[in-house]
Order: structure tokens, then C-alpha cells, then sequence
């Protein structure tokens, strides 16, 4: 979304912004206006009431038309106002983009001196300044300016900091750029909505601390009226004429308010987490619309899907992720998913115990029979004593999932505590259990490892050690091995092995290679564009594959010894999920698609062991050849 469109949606910071350039435009006209002269005394009309011929907001204690000096004096307090802002982010920004870049010593000396200057109380500050420079607009600028320049070197250090170590950085530094390139071209772009969000916030203070040094008669000098001089010029006379005061004071008023709103909304709009919706916290449960009432129960298994639909709305469009997916799994038996980046996989394994997240997640048909109980639309309590009970997730990495500053084996006591009271000491004992069954070696000392200090393979085993704490009935292992290596890939798939037959776990394996199929799936079911495209044994598949997807898949995989057979890639890319094709979605990439191929939905049998969802499915004999 635009910037403009952020804005435009948040109504106060709207308003915000029309009045400032209301106000912004009237005073850049304010020469060109028939004003009188803002300067002109005429004691001979001291205080008109506002409203008054010739003189619409009254006059002064002097004479002199408000109307006039309001206008002139807004164009000054503004001028001074954004110019004591810009000189402080430039100043500011400039110390502490130095100061975090270089760190050490040069960070040290600088930050210190900033840290002495925010020790003053900084009106004290600002007054001791201008005593010392003597009065007038340009110093009072000047003060502002300073006291205000440790807000702006603190942030922006702050930020500059972090980024300064960021491996684009290091990068930079590599390829021989110098330090004052690195700055303006690395650093610098990723810190300026920092300061102009830190600027935004600032100004309309910044404009009140100039009008408060004028009001004690340290800034404007008269008769050159600003908004703080004009306020304090009507003192005298607050009670008998209050239209004197009331009038500048309103302006401030307006200005100030009006730039706060507008600076706030400038903040939401350009914070990135904020866009990308980070103060939205998905509900705790995926939300559930279904339009159908549930078919009963027809798969058997500990857990089956039926005709299971996910979906992701976001305005107008609906992402159809999941589009009616059937399966099941039986105690003891391991099932692949199987299918390209994008097809489904991982919201279909989300779905099951209601963890996609909503919004935008929706799931719109379909149940999951976990035990016979359908989990879709369950109250949250459920989901809630069912999650990592009966049903554990095992997640692509380890180091992403595991906390970085707690020790493994407190993981993995809070892990089982979520479901039942356990002692201290039987909550470790039971914790290096877990890490004897998923075989890592010398678990009474790895218990008390933090989580960087074991290699990839060792956290994976602590994933599914916490995947196993609570006795789970079904694993959903979302391609637990994608991100090791094909030797400790070996080992974490033959501990998955032994460990379902040890406990007769289900397993849901989602992967994107038929190696690892081979190696530990009893059943495969093939996914194309969040439908199951063929589905039967691992053996029958990979001998013979039916959808021409899968044997376009199988391809696409490299043998050792294969000798010189040509590695196929699938050309063209799958649909996308808001635009669907209708028929087969594989049609428009299928070199076997005939005209009826994309003509209304095609049948698959989900009860049939072995099913394909295709109308000219490869012919063993035809492929052989
Ligand atoms: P994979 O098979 O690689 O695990 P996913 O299940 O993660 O695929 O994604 C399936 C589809 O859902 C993808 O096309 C993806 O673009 C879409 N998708 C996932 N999350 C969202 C979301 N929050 N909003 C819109 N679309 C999404
Ligand atoms: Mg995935």
C-alpha cells in the first residue's frame, strides 16, 4: 500500500495533514494577501474586539491588526520550528550514524558527550544558551536546535548499531568501498524513516519550546511578532481583553495538535512491522466458515482429513491454498506429502489442529477426525490440550523454533509442563529421557546445551525430541530434513523410522524429495496446487507413477549411476492460488492435456488406496517404451 494510502486510513492523522497544509499554504501566501502592515502601531484603536471592521481578529494593545501579525507570526514560528527540527535530525542523525558505525572508543567519547548534554534539564538548557549567544530568533533557533540534538544521536545510534553488523554491510566493506560510501549508500537509506519518523514526532515540540523562549521575550524580538512573542505580549491584558491571547493561543494550539496527529500516522505508515501487520495477532484458533454441514467420517485412521479447505483472504482476493484435501493416517504408519514449493503442504499441516493464521486464514470446508472427534470449528480449549498432546509438529528449522536464551532441556520441561504439573527434577530426568531416545549422545550434560551450542542436526533431534515430550499419537513433520545435510538427513529419517515403530506413532512427513520418500513412507499422496493429485503405496508410485505431474516430478530427480539420462525440468511455473485454472490445474504445463482436460473439476477417488485425479493418466506399457 501506497504511503499516502496508510495515512489516508488512519482519519486523525488525516486531519492532521489537511490542516498542516491548510495552515502551511496560508502562511507561504501570507506576502501575497491584502493584509495591513503587521508592524503599524494606532494606539488610537488599542484592542478592537474581533470581528470588527478593518480588523477581523481585533488589535493589540498596541493597535496593530491580529489578523496580520497571527498570520506573519505563524510563518515565522513555523520557519523556525521545521528549521530548529532540521538542523537537529541533521546534526543528530550525522553523531550517531558516527557514533554506531565506528563503536569503540570514537562511539565512547561521542555518546558521552551527548549523555552530559542530556543531563541538563533542557529548557535550563535551551535558556542558558540563549543568556549566553543573547537574545533573539536566531539563537533561540539555535538552542532548540541543541537541546535537541541528543534525542535524535541516541535513536539513530541505536539503529545504526544494529545495522552497522548486518552481513550487507560486511559486503560493502569487502568489495573495498570506503567508510563515507558505506555510510551514505548502506547505512544511511535504512536509517532515514527513522529519522523522519523521529522528526515528525519532534517538530510540533520544537515549535513550542521556540514559542516558549519568545513568550519570556528571549526569542522574537519586537516588534517582529511570532506566536510565543504575541502570547506573551498579551499577558498583561489576559482578563481585560482575552481575544489578545486567545488568538495566537488557539493557532499554537491547532499547529501543535495538528502536527502530532499527522506525525504519529507518519510513524505507523513507515514503520515496516507495522505494515506488515505486526500489531495484528492472529487469533489462537484459524477462524472457521464452513457453508456445508460435514460429511461424516468415510477413511479410517487416527487422524483423517476430509474434503479439507483453507483459504487466505485478503481484500478482495481469496487464496484457495488448500483446495479439499482427503487423507489419513493409522497408527504406525507414515504417510509423504509430496509436491513442489507452493502447493499446499504446509497449510494443510497448519489446518489440522488450527493454526493457520487468521486472519487472513480461513478454513472453509471439510473436518479433521482426530479419534473420531472433528477438530474443525472445536472450541479453542481443545485445540489447546490436544496441540503437541496428541498431535506434535516437527518444523524445517530447529533454529528458528527453539527459544535462543533458554537451555534445551528447559524447553523441554516447558513443553510437558503446558499439559500436566511436573517436578523440577522429574521435569529434567524425563528431559534427558527424551534426549536418549532421539539418541544424542551424552544427554545428562546436552541437557543444559543452549541451543547454539549443538550443530543442525542435533537441534533437529531436540525438535522432535519436544515433538515426542507429551507421548503425541501423530507427528506432522514439515520438512524436517530440507535445511541438513544428506548424512544427518539419513539419520534423523532412520530415528523417525525406529521411533514410530517403537510407539506406533502416525507420521505425516511433508517433503519436496522422492528420495526421502522412498526412505520412510509406507503411503504417498502427490500435491498440485492444494489438491492431492495421486495418491497409493510409496513402491507403486515410484515404479509406476500415474499423474503425469508425479512422473514429471520423478524426472526431475537426478540418479546416481543414472548414466546420461536427461534431467527434465517441468517448464512453466504452478497456477497461482488466487487464479485457479479451472479442470486439472496441472493442464496448462501438462504435455499429455487434451481440450476436455480443462472443462469442469476431475474426479478422485480419496477412499481408493491408489487413485490419480486425472483423466489420461500415464499407461505403464506406453511409459516403458
Ligand atoms: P508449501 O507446499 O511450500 O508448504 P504452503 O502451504 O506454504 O506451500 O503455501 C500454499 C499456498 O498458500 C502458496 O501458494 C502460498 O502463496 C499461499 N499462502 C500461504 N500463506 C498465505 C497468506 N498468509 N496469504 C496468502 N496466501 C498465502
Ligand atoms: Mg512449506
Amino acid at each position: 500500500m501506497s504511503f499516502l494510502a496508510l495515512i489516508a486510513r488512519n482519519r486523525l492523522a488525516l486531519g492532521g495533514l489537511i490542516v498542516m497544509a491548510v495552515v502551511i499554504l496560508l502562511a507561504l501566501l501570507t506576502p501575497l494577501l491584502p493584509l495591513a502592515e503587521p508592524n503599524i502601531t494606532d494606539t488610537s484603536n488599542r484592542f478592537v474586539r474581533p470581528f470588527s471592521e478593518g480588523a477581523p481578529l481585533g488589535t493589540d494593545h498596541l493597535g496593530r491588526d491580529l489578523l496580520s501579525r497571527l498570520m506573519w507570526g505563524t510563518r515565522l514560528s513555523l520557519a523556525v520550528g521545521f528549521a530548529a527540527a532540521l538542523v537537529a535530525a541533521t546534526l543528530g542523525a550525522a553523531i550517531g550514524i558516527i557514533a554506531g558505525y565506528y563503536g569503540g572508543r570514537t562511539d565512547n567519547i561521542i555518546m558521552r558527550g551527548v549523555d552530559m548534554l542530556m543531563a541538563f534539564p533542557y529548557i535550563l538548557l535551551a535558556l542558558a544558551i540563549v543568556a549566553a549567544l543573547g537574545p533573539g530568533l536566531v539563537n533561540a533557533l539555535i538552542a532548540v536546535a541543541a537541546v535537541n540534538i541528543p534525542f535524535f544521536a541516541r535513536n539513530i545510534r541505536g539503529i545504526t548499531v544494529s545495522i552497522a553488523h548486518k552481513e550487507f554491510v560486511d559486503a560493502a566493506r569487502l568489495s573495498g568501498m570506503s567508510d563515507a560510501r558505506i555510510i551514505l549508500t548502506e547505512i544511511l537509506p535504512n536509517v532515514i524513516p527513522v529519522i523522519v519518523v523521529a522528526m515528525s514526532t519532534t517538530i510540533g515540540w520544537m515549535i513550542l519550546e521556540t514559542a516558549g523562549l519568545s513568550f519570556l521575550g528571549l526569542g522574537s524580538q519586537p516588534p517582529v511578532a511570532d506566536l510565543g512573542s504575541m502570547l506573551g505580549e498579551a499577558r498583561s491584558a489576559l482578563i481585560t481583553n482575552p481575544h489578545t491571547s486567545i488568538v495566537p493561543g488557539m493557532m499554537i494550539l491547532v499547529i501543535v495538535m495538528a502536527i502530532n496527529l499527522l506525525g504519529d500516522g507518519v510513524r505507523d505508515a513507515l514503520d515496516p512491522r507495522l505494515k506488515s501487520g505486526a500489531l495484528n495477532r492472529p487469533l489462537p484458533a484459524t477462524l472457521v466458515a464452513r457453508d456445508r454441514t460435514p460429511a461424516p467420517q468415510t477413511q479410517e485412521g487416527i487422524l483423517a482429513l476430509s474434503e479439507l479447505q483453507t483459504q487466505f483472504h485478503v481484500k478482495d482476493r481469496v487464496y484457495r491454498a488448500v483446495g479439499g484435501v482427503s487423507l489419513a493416517v493409522k497408527p504406525g504408519e507414515c504417510l509423504g506429502i509430496i509436491g513442489e514449493s507452493g502447493s499446499g503442504k504446509s497449510v494443510t499441516a497448519l489446518s489440522v489442529m488450527g493454526l493457520v493464521a487468521s486472519p487472513p486464514g480461513l478454513i472453509t470446508n471439510g473436518s479433521v477426525w482426530l479419534d473420531g472427534e472433528d477438530l474443525v470449528g472445536a472450541p479453542y480449549a481443545t485445540l489447546r490440550s490436544l496441540r503437541g498432546r496428541k498431535v506434535a509438529y516437527i518444523f524445517q528449522d530447529p533454529q528458528a523454533t527453539l527459544h535462543p536464551l533458554y537451555r534445551v532441556g528447559d524447553q523441554l520441561i516447558e513443553a510437558i509442563s503446558s499439559h500436566r504439573s511436573i517436578s523440577r527434577e522429574e521435569g529434567r530426568r524425563k528431559a534427558i529421557e527424551l534426549l536418549e531416545a532421539v539418541r544424542i549422545p551424552n544427554a545428562p550434560a546436552r541437557v543444559n546445551d543452549y541451543p547454539h551450542e549443538m550443530s543442525g542436526g542435533m537441534r533437529q533431534r531436540v525438535g522432535i525430541a519436544m515433538a515426542l515430550a507429551n507421548d503425541p499419537e501423530v507427528i506432522i513433520a514439515d520438512e524436517p530434513t530440507t535445511a541438513l545435510d544428506v548424512t544427518v538427513q539419513a539419520q534423523i529419517l532412520s530415528l523417525l523410522d525406529d521411533l514410530r515403530r517403537e510407539r506406533g506413532l502416525a507420521i505425516i512427513f511433508i517433503t519436496h524429495d522422492f528420495g526421502v520418500v522412498g526412505q520412510l513412507c509406507d503411503r504417498v499422496a502427490v500435491m498440485y496446487a492444494g489438491r492431492i493429485v495421486e495418491q497409493g503405496p510409496t513402491r507403486a508410485i515410484l515404479d509406476a507413477p500415474r499423474h503425469p505431474y508425479t512422473a514429471r516430478l520423478m524426472a526431475c530427480v537426478p540418479e546416481l549411476g543414472g548414466g546420461r539420462r536427461r534431467l527434465e525440468a517441468i517448464p512453466g511455473l504452478p497456477p497461482a492460488v488466487d487464479r485457479l485454472p479451472e479442470g486439472c490445474a496441472f493442464a496448462p504445463r501438462c504435455d499429455r492435456a487434451r481440450p476436455d482436460c480443462t472443462q469442469g473439476d476431475i474426479a478422485f477417488d480419496a477412499d481408493n488406496a491408489r487413485a490419480v485425479r486425472c483423466l489420461y493418466p500415464v499407461d505403464q506399457r506406453e511409459a516403458a517404451q
